[in-house]
């Protein structure tokens, strides 16, 4: 095996046209006692990546390689590492590591550990050739499945799943989903299977039509009223002023669900047009391994149509900045070893 390899790093966070992201050689990681080593297929980009090389998270680790929806297959297995054989298909998601101990973690809120960490973030993610996971932490995914479809599930749709749970939609319920990317497309499909009503609201035309062809039963723009009052609502698009947009256009007892792991300032909220009659506010914070298998579970049984916009891995800070410009529709996956 080659002993370098080709990885994109943030080397000073900052807006996307200050060229954040550097492409260099680094070497090949070697697994640690209970990891493995993975050779990666794609990563796709998730917008934690574009908030992490704009600064807008601060980062954890200078140099560190962005990218936690990756496939690919097991190339080596650390001391104690048997969990998955040599050749094995896996899913490296954004939760690396918890605890275990804490009582988040022994409640099974292991998204909510202290002492947890991120793929991308506390350590080298999937914008490189190779990189390493803890054992426990991976994924096991289906051989027969192309790459480019899989790897938007393992944030995207994890984190979606999760929101969606966090909604509190009930059964054939009539959902708001603000904001139609990588997440949202994939949580509105899971919705839709559920038998639940979907409006879409999001800025993009190309989204709207989207959302239409999956099957939404309105898509608006992203401060119109949706047709009807929502039982719950997630809020996908990372802008603090959509959330009193969209807690008016909650029924009494809805329930809004913010997904992202950051969101401008949300402007002063009213009371009476925006809480009372028992509206409810949440954060949705990161997964839980839990999370990843039900979203991977439910996959498996009602195939989710997944929009991608392909790009060489060369092209890692193009992605970015179409992302950062809103021109991508779906989510964009680096092509790097497949
Ligand atoms: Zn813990
Ligand atoms: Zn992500």
């Amino acid at each position: 095996m080659t002993e370098t390899m080709t990885a994109w790093v943030v080397r000073r966070p900052g807006p996307m046209a200050t060229r954040p992201l550097e492409r260099v050689r680094l070497p090949v990681p070697e697994p640690a006692p209970g990891e493995v080593l993975v050779r990666v297929e794609v990563c796709a980009v998730c917008r934690t990546d574009l908030h992490l090389a704009e600064g807008d998270l601060a980062p954890r680790r200078p140099g560190t390689a962005p990218g936690h929806e990756v496939v690919g297959y097991v190339e080596a297995r650390g001391p104690g590492a048997g969990r998955f054989a040599v050749g094995a298909r896996v899913g490296v998601a954004w939760l690396r590591a918890a605890c275990g101990t804490c009582r988040h973690c022994v409640r099974g809120s292991e998204n909510l550990c202290p002492h947890s960490r991120y793929t991308g973030w506390d350590a080298d993610g999937g914008y490189a050739e190779y990189l390493t996971v803890p054992q426990d932490f991976a994924h096991p995914l289906p051989a027969d499945r192309p790459a480019e479809k899989l790897a938007p599930l393992l944030c995207a749709g994890i984190i979606g799943y999760r929101a969606l749970l966090r909604s509190d939609l009930p059964p054939g319920g009539r959902l708001g989903v603000y904001g139609f990317g990588a997440s949202a497309h994939l949580t509105a499909q899971v919705a839709l299977a559920q038998g639940a009503t979907v409006h879409v609201l999001t800025r993009s035309a190309a989204a709207r039509r989207l959302a239409l062809e999956l099957g939404a039963a309105s898509a608006g723009d992203a401060y119109d009223a949706p047709p009807e009052p929502l039982d719950a609502a997630v809020l996908f698009a990372p802008v603090g002023d959509l959330v009193p947009v969209a807690l008016a256009a909650l029924d009494r007892g809805g329930t809004l669900a913010v997904a992202g792991i950051h969101l401008t300032d949300i402007p002063p909220l009213v009371y009476q047009d925006h809480l009372f009659q028992e509206r409810t506010l949440r954060s949705v914070t990161a997964n839980t391994r839990a999370d990843g298998r039900a979203l991977l579970e439910h996959a498996a049984r009602h195939p989710l149509h997944v929009a991608t916009t392909p790009y060489p891995f060369e092209r890692a800070d193009r992605a970015l900045e179409d992302l950062a410009a809103g021109r991508i529709t779906g989510a964009a996956v680096l092509h790097i070893g497949d």
